[in-house]
């Protein structure tokens, strides 16, 4: 059944076309090509029921935060509706004896930020799934309470991350610190950090994605070239 304290059904699927439309209206501005920009819904702490409804729309890629949250979902929904093909984004903290459960149920990482955890998730990957999409964390506004590797530590751990043949490295992933004027500049710098790997290493051939921007700065995060944008309460309603 459908949630009756959540956004209603009608709204939710509302909010996710306007998301889209907005999306789309940014990379014309941006002067980029109309695919240029992945959608994934950030469905954490919100129901399984709310996902399938989105996923029946046509939406693909989702979010997830909190690791025991996040599989409960994602088994609930593998078994109910087996006919969705969902591609799972783990987006919060790894803890390091978790990875087993991220490398079995997840398609991507988005937050890599040490070579410890890239070399179990590697382990852990299990044979019959296509290797993990990986992105390194990056705490760009070097902020002390923020997770991610220092942008000055980011090239040792794309040289570690590359010879895990059970992982593909694509990109780099930003949480900024709350946008204001200045931190357009953050965008701006991972997109120039971003760029500068590409060059150093060409031999990274899927070296494609920049997952930054959520609801409250997607804009100024596709103006910059974000490839993915994290996209929560904008669709959901709050948490
Ligand atoms: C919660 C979360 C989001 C979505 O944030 P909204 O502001 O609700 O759009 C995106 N990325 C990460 C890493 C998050 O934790």
């Amino acid at each position: 059944m459908y949630p009756a304290d959540n956004t209603s059904k009608e709204n939710l699927i509302q909010n996710w076309q306007q998301v889209k439309q907005d999306i789309e209206a940014l990379l014309i501005q941006s002067q980029r090509p109309q695919d240029a920009t992945r959608l994934i819904a950030v469905s954490k702490t919100k129901p399984a029921e709310m996902v399938i409804c989105l996923a029946e729309q046509g939406q693909q890629d989702f979010g997830e935060n909190y690791l025991q949250e996040a599989l409960t979902k994602i088994t609930d929904i593998r078994q109910s509706h087996p006919e969705l093909s969902i591609c799972w984004h783990y987006i919060g903290h790894i803890q390091r004896n978790k990875t087993r459960d991220i490398a079995e149920n997840f398609a991507w990482v988005h937050t890599l930020e040490r070579d410890i955890i890239a070399k179990r998730l590697n382990d852990q990957r299990p044979e019959n799934l296509p290797p993990l999409n990986v992105l390194i964390q990056v705490n760009i506004d070097e902020e002390q309470s923020k997770s991610g590797c220092q942008p000055d530590e980011v090239e040792a751990l794309v040289q570690q991350v590359q010879q895990y043949p059970r992982l593909v490295l694509r990109g780099l992933m930003i949480i900024p610190a709350k946008l204001t004027e200045q931190n357009d500049e953050a965008f701006a710098r991972t997109q120039a950090l971003f760029a500068k790997i590409a060059r150093d290493y060409p031999q990274l051939e899927q070296w494609d994605t920049l997952s930054m921007g959520m609801s409250a700065d997607m804009a100024t995060a596709i103006q910059h070239g974000s490839t993915m944008v994290r996209v929560g309460t904008a669709i959901f309603g709050s948490r």
